[in-house]
């Protein structure tokens, strides 16, 4: 592969479908597999990550908002696409690209009712929305009767599926109110089933949920972070690879003398004589300032060299004063040895956060 030159982000399929592989063989066959691609698969690329996995066959996909469906659609992904928080706003674009609504309250349920049969309609697919305790989205118990009473002789719509979330699924120190989740589902599930007079897919795991509590698999599991290659415990390192490689060159090395100031605001002033690399990726491509100021690290010739003064919109700057290296070597913000998880701990942070934080404005390679 040709050297990186500025930043890159390289995305690997093959680890991918490696992590697919490995979170479907957690699952009984009968069980289907939703990829989330949300926020640009969790800031890869959301049109070559759906790709591959409809050529690995997935049952389907969400996203969390219909411009990020219509994306797909355009792109020529013909799988369902369930959008996790829509807005009667774009309900009628919705139907227009086939994306299916989850539907989380009266109001959205009406409003959605309303636009499908004005659309001329019959049974398009809709997903309900249970909240079981993480107190974000989703009807409660008391709302069933309604529902179910709103969804009498309406043929405009079909419900698809019920589904939850869980709140806690990483967490085994939760695992009472994991449980509690669990069972709160299974309550309701029963109430709207024998309402509807049929039972539709069922699905509450998110990836740890698929990795700590097969009882809770239902019809459909919901895998995001875990296919990017993260299942949330040390213990399933081993299984999953991380898919995405921040990665950029050295612009320029500095020697500083003692006395000196480096970058905004005069933050590191050296008590000694130091040499730093200046690397072309800020807090525009997502480091945020947090990382500045010895937070975060990149690894440049293997080794650790802290981020070092404030972080700049288009740079950082990191001390190589112990590291043998020239303008032009490459630098690893994360990747699959020093990974988003580790990088985004130095801040107190999360994979999810630094991985979706990667602007539009780093460029995306892929390796196949
Ligand atoms: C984002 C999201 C997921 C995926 O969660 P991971 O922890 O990344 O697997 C699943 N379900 C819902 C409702 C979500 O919002």
């Amino acid at each position: 592969m040709l050297k990186a030159q500025g930043t890159v982000l390289e995305i690997d399929l093959k680890a991918l479908k490696h992590n697919v592989e490995f979170l479907k063989s957690r699952l009984q066959p009968h069980t289907k597999f939703l990829a989330v691609v949300k926020a640009f698969a969790y800031g890869s690329d959301s049109i070559e990550i759906a790709k591959t996995l409809e050529e690995l066959q997935v049952d389907y996909f969400a996203v969390a908002y219909v411009s990020e469906g219509i994306v797909l659609r355009e792109a020529g992904i013909t799988t369902p696409i369930l959008v996790l928080h829509p807005v009667p706003e774009y309900f009628e674009t919705m139907i227009a690209h086939c994306l299916e609504p989850s539907l989380y309250s009266h109001r959205v349920l009406e409003a959605f009712i309303a636009v499908a049969e004005d659309k001329k309609q019959t049974h398009y697919p809709v997903h309900l929305k249970f909240n079981t305790g993480l107190n974000r989205l989703g009807f409660s118990q008391i709302d069933c009767p309604k529902i179910l009473s709103t969804l009498e002789n309406k043929s405009a719509i079909k419900v698809t599926s019920l589904f939850s979330h869980l709140a806690a699924s990483e967490d085994l120190n939760e695992k009472q109110f994991t449980i509690q989740q669990i069972e709160t589902f299974k309550t309701m599930i029963a109430e709207m089933a024998s309402g509807l007079g049929y039972t539709p897919m069922l699905h509450q795991c998110n990836t740890s949920g698929i990795l700590n509590y097969p009882q809770a698999h239902f019809d459909m599991v919901r895998s995001g972070i875990g296919m990017y290659g993260f299942g949330n415990d040390p213990k399933f390192n081993p299984f999953l690879k991380p898919i995405a490689t921040l990665k950029t060159t050295i612009s320029q090395i500095h020697t500083l003398e003692k006395g000196d100031s480096l970058g905004y605001n005069r933050a590191l002033i050296a008590t000694k004589t130091l040499q730093t690399a200046t690397l072309p990726i800020g807090h525009a491509d997502g480091i945020t300032r947090a990382y500045g100021n010895k937070k975060g690290y990149v690894i440049i010739n293997k080794q650790k060299a802290y981020i070092v003064g404030n972080v700049c919109m288009d740079m950082i700057m990191v001390d190589v004063t112990e590291i043998d290296c020239n303008e032009g070597d490459e630098a690893i913000v994360f990747g699959p040895h020093h990974t988003a998880e580790h990088f985004s701990e130095t801040i107190g942070s999360i994979s999810y956060e630094i991985l979706t934080a990667i602007s539009q404005r780093v460029k995306r390679v892929f390796k196949r």
